[in-house]
């Protein structure tokens, strides 16, 4: 699936034939795909563990590597060599080919892992949605430092925020990545002491045991990224693997290959070569080169002329899982937005003003009540709304009805609600679909509540 190949003008026949199933159950051989969110507090060191794990990886070239180290001596920021190689995606996104959030892919023995890097400062926490929405995995980043955790999980850090919302999101496994260890000189304690005040406010959010993995790393050292750590001082008390060891562990995500097509849109771009191309996440079923489509809830039609992978590979399918940038003809880039689901004519998306959703209520300062005004978030957009009706509360626990007609949501509730758009919007059930079924509240500026869609009206 990844001839690279220079234009697909050069294709002389659509390869519409193409049995994609039966490609895909012959290639058990291959690795499998996994995307992975990075979450944490600002300066728990994200850009700098991920980035160093790419060197180690082979990703980056000694010549770009030693540039950043030179350039950031220079500034007197030598340690941020590696959190730049990340930004280098940036400049992709520039020009045009990546989305939101800086995307990275890298291959272990066993994974195939596509990286969502999400920026931790407060103003990002759109991104990080939009990150996390697409993440099967999430790594959480949390600094070890003496007061550096503290900072992160108290009140005002985003520890929390972000912890709750890859759960809401949907997002069933978390590793947590004790980073900075060399700073606390590889401690059991202190590794324990964060690991147990994490888990007990991890498990409060609904993660079981066996959905998080802790392990303890050094993102500036690049030690127990790749290989595991040989440092007397860890290897003592530690004797988990190294943060690829546990990403290769990880039972790969079930794909929806069989359900109907949907791509939904992160970017809508006019290529200089190739024309209108639109590059978003398949959410479920495959797509082959040529098959006309539709763009929803608008209900524009559009032919795909063309595929390329985000590393610029042209293909002539896409498969539920992958991202990838479609060439379209036939419609203009009024017609396509971020947040549109694109389908097979004969399979649309449901559109809808009207749903219910059963949310977690977050750390809110104001109740909420019936009318309450909000921007919904879903995938990566968002529209004005109202929580129109306040159905029930729940138990946490067990989901058992607490209440009925509910006055008012405070914070910490589990809820089931009516929520009401201003325009169309494509859902599905979350049971149907775990990405396109989730969604989330946000009111000046911090999310309120987030949850999961349970009816569409
Ligand atoms: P981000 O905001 O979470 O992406 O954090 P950065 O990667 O930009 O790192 C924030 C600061 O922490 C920078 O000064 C890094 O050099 C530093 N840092 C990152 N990882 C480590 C580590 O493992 N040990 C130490 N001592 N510092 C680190």
């Amino acid at each position: 699936n990844s001839t690279p190949t220079a234009t697909p003008k050069a294709k002389k026949s659509r390869p519409k034939d193409i049995d994609v199933l039966g490609i895909l159950n012959s290639k058990t051989d291959e690795k499998p795909l996994i995307n992975v969110a990075v979450v944490g507090h600002v300066d728990a060191g994200k850009s700098t563990l991920m980035g160093h794990l790419l060197c180690l990886l082979g990703h980056v070239s000694k010549k770009e590597l030693h540039k950043n180290k030179t350039e950031s001596q220079k500034l007197g920021k030598g340690s941020f060599a590696y959190a730049w190689v990340l930004d280098e995606t940036g400049e992709e996104r520039e020009r045009g080919v990546t989305i939101d959030v800086a995307q990275t892919k890298f291959q272990t023995s066993k994974k195939t892992v596509n990286l969502l890097d999400a920026p931790g400062h407060k103003d990002f926490v759109p991104n990080m949605i939009s990150g996390a929405s697409q993440a099967d995995v999430a790594i959480l980043v949390v600094d070890s430092t003496p007061g550096g955790f503290e900072a992160g999980f108290e009140q005002g850090g985003q520890t929390r925020e972000h912890v709750v919302l890859v759960r809401a999101l949907g997002v069933q496994t978390l590793i947590v990545a004790v980073n900075k260890m060399e700073n606390v000189g590889w401690r059991r304690k202190r590794y324990d002491h964060i690991s147990s005040e994490l888990g007990v406010f991890l498990k409060s959010v609904g993660f079981k045991n066996n959905e998080l993995i802790f392990i303890p790393v050094s993102g500036l050292e690049g030690e127990n990224l790749m290989e595991k750590c040989q440092n007397p001082a860890l290897t003592e008390w530690y004797s988990g693997g190294s943060l690829v060891d546990v990403i290769d562990s990880l039972d790969p995500p079930k794909r929806c290959y069989d359900r109907p097509f949907r791509l939904v849109v992160t970017d809508v771009f006019k290529h200089p070569q190739m024309g209108l191309s639109v590059a978003g996440k398949v959410d479920s079923g495959f797509l082959i080169v040529g098959t006309p489509v539709v763009v929803m809830p608008g209900g524009t039609t559009a032919m795909v002329k063309s595929m390329t992978t985000v590393d610029d590979k042209c293909v002539d399918y896409s498969v539920a899982g992958e991202q990838c940038i479609l060439v379209v003809g036939g419609t203009d880039q009024t017609k396509i937005h971020n947040g549109n689901v694109i389908c097979e004519s004969h399979s649309r998306v449901r559109t809808t003003l009207k749903f219910k959703a059963r949310v977690l209520v977050f750390n809110i300062d104001i109740p909420i009540t019936k009318g309450f005004p909000i921007d919904l978030h879903y995938q990566t957009v968002n529209e004005p709304a109202v929580i129109s009706r306040l159905i029930s509360t729940h138990s946490k626990s067990n989901g058992q009805v607490l209440k009925a007609k509910p006055r008012c949501l405070t914070k910490n509730q589990v809820a089931l609600v009516e929520i009401k758009c201003e325009r169309a919007i494509c859902l599905e059930l979350f049971k149907d679909s775990k990405s396109l079924g989730r969604i989330t509240c946000r009111y000046g500026g911090n999310t309120i509540a987030a949850g999961m869609v349970i009816e569409i009206t």
